[in-house]
């Protein structure tokens, strides 16, 4: 989609620090992590949310749920990590295409906000 930077990310033209890809979807290192280990994993297909989420066809949506344990069992996340899907503005989502912030490598707070 043009001027999404995620789909400029996905197709090169923005530098990014792949960690994962397939057919189907991408993960690259957060610019401003929030903790030691913080990628976002994102759908090579554009979709604005996980509010479109339905909009993904089944093996998109395979391949990202799947994409998120790959890449905890090769970042040695092995102690537990937290999986986070701003949508929307209540959510602070800064950029409209679908994420999912795997975020890890320390104690996370107790509380989900
Ligand atoms: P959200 O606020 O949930 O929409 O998350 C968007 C995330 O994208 C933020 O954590 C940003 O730090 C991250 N981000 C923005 N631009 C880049 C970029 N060029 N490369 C990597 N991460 C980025």
């Amino acid at each position: 989609m043009e001027n999404c930077l995620f789909c400029k990310i996905i197709a090169g033209d923005i530098p990014s620090a792949k960690v994962y890809e397939d057919e189907f979807c991408y993960a690259f290192r957060d610019i401003n992590p929030q903790a030691p280990t913080h990628i976002l994993v994102v759908p090579k297909q554009h979709v604005a949310s996980i509010a479109e989420i339905s909009a993904l066809p089944a093996d998109t949506l395979c391949a990202l749920m799947g994409a998120i344990g790959k890449i905890a069992a090769q970042e040695g996340l092995s102690n537990g990590f937290r999986v986070v899907s701003n949508c929307g503005p209540d959510a602070c989502q800064s950029v409209p295409h679908l994420h999912f912030h795997i975020l890890g490598g320390r104690q996370m707070a107790d509380q989900m906000a």
